[in-house]
């Protein structure tokens, strides 16, 4: 079966690999759509901390049933997504019922080979149905539901002003979210293009850092009063050290974007807002059945984030230019 490796950094390769059997506790997978997402982006790059190469990456998935391999809660032939995010069960973020910060997490094409292939066998337990959604929707669950659990996670309550630092696909996603938890929305990018995409959503108030004043801005947006929250969904050292000074007293400041470095900010300025700091990792199968569910209600639309389909060898070719964030890629979906 065809399969795309990151052979090392700058350099994939298409191999041709055998069918996986399912092993115990396994189902088999016929991979339809997989997304790219900044972290593959990155692995392809050679900047994201967490890896090793060769690697098969891909964890953002739409897949039919090819084996139910015994488990009666599948059906062959079913619409389905994989939660890929391997805990271990027993430590102690994972008995908190926090198993997306497990101690020991393995994460599907990060710490091990993904799904850029046609068929995969994965833990029955990390399989989640799609309940009449289609697979390309489904492949679009997993960096949602990265937005849904930090907006679980901060504890958005309608009528607070939240700004999404970084218009991405994980920041479109904290947008609607925190818009869906009745919040008010300000997007704050220095990518134009990125920034009228926050448009589809609903998001009309809108920051274009590389040539405005954000401050000013912000303050003028939030009648002086400054966001109840401040989310930074770029993973860029020097906007997550900027945004510490654009929380309002008492805020709170999440972080779901991640950057290799050390992060300061200024103790007494911190001090005096009684700010909170919090990181958001990844998400749990709660997140991934809200999103499932306000896809289906209609509430969330796939097509505002999908901007690209690809085949297999075009997207090999294509991930040059999408590090490019001029190239307007949101949410590149590949076709298998
Ligand atoms: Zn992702
Ligand atoms: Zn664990």
């Amino acid at each position: 079966m065809k399969t795309l490796v990151c052979a090392e950094p700058g350099r994939f390769l298409m191999a041709d690999t055998r069918i996986p059997e399912p092993g115990p506790g396994q189902v088999l997978l016929k991979v339809r759509q997989v997304g790219v997402c900044g972290t593959d982006l990155h692995a392809f790059e050679g900047t994201q901390p967490y890896f090793s190469y060769p690697r098969i990456l891909g964890h953002e998935l739409g897949c039919k049933v090819a084996d139910a391999n015994g488990f009666s809660e599948f059906r062959e032939g079913e619409a389905v997504t994989v939660i890929p995010y391997f805990a271990c069960g027993d430590c102690i973020a994972c008995r908190k019922g926090r198993p997306n910060c497990c101690v020991s997490l393995a994460v599907y094409g990060v710490h091990v080979d993904g799904g850029m292939r046609e068929y995969i066998a994965v833990p029955a337990s990390s399989v989640v149905s799609g309940g009449g959604l289609g697979t390309e929707a489904l492949a679009l669950v997993e960096p949602l539901a990265i937005g849904a659990h930090g907006v679980h996670r901060v504890g958005i309550v309608a009528g607070e002003d939240v700004l999404v630092v970084g218009a991405g696909p994980i920041g479109l996603g904290l947008m609607r979210f925190a818009a869906l938890a009745g919040a008010r929305i300000i997007a704050l990018d220095v990518n134009r293009r990125r920034l009228d995409a926050c448009r589809v959503l609903g998001v009309h108030d809108l920051i274009d850092g590389s040539s405005e004043d954000a401050e000013a801005r912000i303050r003028e947006l939030t009648v002086g009063r400054m966001p109840d929250v401040v989310i930074d969904a770029t993973g860029n050292l020097q906007a997550i050290r900027t945004a510490f000074r654009y929380l309002s007293h008492a805020g709170r400041y999440l972080l779901v974007g991640l950057q290799k470095g050390e992060v300061s900010f200024s103790h007494p300025e911190f001090h005096k807002r009684e700010a909170t700091l919090m990181s958001s990792r990844n998400a749990t199968r709660d997140d991934f059945e809200r999103v499932l569910a306000a896809i289906r209600n209609g509430s969330v639309h796939p097509n505002d984030f999908i901007t690209h389909r690809v085949g297999l060898e075009e997207a090999a070719n294509l991930f040059p230019d999408w590090l490019n964030p001029a190239s307007g890629v949101v949410k590149a979906m590949v076709h298998l």
